[in-house]
């Protein structure tokens, strides 16, 4: 069930930025049937040169493994396995009565291990999984105090949770992890943020339907092993003030983001062009991980925002499960 292919890009050549940025839409076009064969590709850089292995799960869901000298450690961002139907990218749009469901067979199946889950916001696709996965792995779990409470009402284990706001800056087991304030996607005619808002103080009622699981905040990531340094942002926008010194290799941009003004283009300066650009986010999760994703239409305007951005960029399309490593 775990399939995936990896593929190995050298850092000289990321960093170096020669690498052109078109081939990596033949990944998508070349995944066209429902079942992969799983092939691994090593990476035989030692791991203190910091090898980091990027799976894409989906939607903006990513595990980052990475060997330390205590063994390997895992940190997955708003891991969603789930998927349930939501007519996210129909004509109509999510339905906001749809009951939150959480497959743990399906989770199981892929058996994730996480030292760290990272939540950037707190809506459905983004969290629902979470609690289940923190009980699974025993992960310390990062959170505004909205996302925490809501997790808390979906009954993840209190104590592995830990309430943030953004500028912490944590050291970790063999690597860092910057917690930075950012700002949600804006859609449609008026830009609204979908289904805001916050819980603070007390945990409220058990969430039901994916109207409940309201924003709460939004939050991007650093992480940072040796020296590869993963930036992940959960929608397409950002607080650039609060990107200051940030400076990633390689930089996980949702794709999207119509409606903020210059979107990728500031938030690639923002970020001093990062060499690798991977696109999140991108993938209509209507359907299921275990099938080739499905452009909801907004990658080929991402691809073309990044080649015009940041043209030393390598811009690299991931399938559903697809590694790279970096
Ligand atoms: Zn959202």
């Amino acid at each position: 069930m775990a399939q995936g292919t990896n593929r190995a890009v050298s850092r000289r050549r990321l960093l170096a930025g020669s690498v052109a940025g078109a081939a990596g839409l033949a990944g998508v076009a070349a995944a066209g049937s429902a079942t992969r064969t799983p092939r691994t590709v090593s990476d035989t850089r030692p791991a203190a040169a910091g090898g980091v292995r990027l799976r894409w799960l989906g939607n903006n869901g990513w595990e980052i493994r990475f060997d330390t000298s205590n063994g390997t450690r895992t940190v997955l961002i708003d891991p969603w396995l789930t998927r349930f139907h939501t007519g996210t990218y129909s004509t109509a749009g999510a339905d906001p009565n749809t009951p939150i469901t959480v497959d743990t067979a399906t989770i199981d199946r892929y058996a994730l291990k996480a030292d760290h889950i990272l939540v950037t916001h707190g809506h459905y696709d983004h969290m629902t999984d979470v609690p289940y996965l923190a009980s699974r792995t025993g992960a310390t779990v990062l959170g505004t105090e909205s996302h925490v409470n809501m997790m808390r009402a979906l009954g993840a284990p209190a104590d592995q949770l830990s309430v943030v706001r953004g500028g912490e800056y944590l050291e970790c087991d063999g690597y860092t992890i910057r917690v930075l304030r950012s700002l949600h996607s804006m859609t449609g005619p008026r830009a609204q943020v979908p289904f805001p808002g916050t819980r603070p103080g007390a945990p409220p009622r058990r969430p039901r339907v994916i109207s409940d699981l309201v924003e709460g905040e939004t939050l991007a990531y650093l992480v940072t092993v040796g020296d590869v340094g993963v930036v992940d942002f959960g929608g397409s926008n950002f607080s650039a003030a609060d990107l200051a010194g940030v400076r990633p290799t390689v930089a996980l941009v949702p794709a999207g983001g119509g409606s903020i003004h210059s979107y990728v283009p500031r938030l690639l300066d923002a970020l001093g062009h990062p060499g690798l650009v991977l696109p999140t986010h991108w993938d209509d999760f209507d359907y299921p991980l275990d099938q080739p994703a499905r452009d909801w239409g907004g990658l080929s305007t991402l691809h073309s925002a990044v080649t015009a951005a940041s043209p030393d960029a390598r811009f690299t399309v991931l399938d559903h499960l697809e590694t790279i490593t970096v």
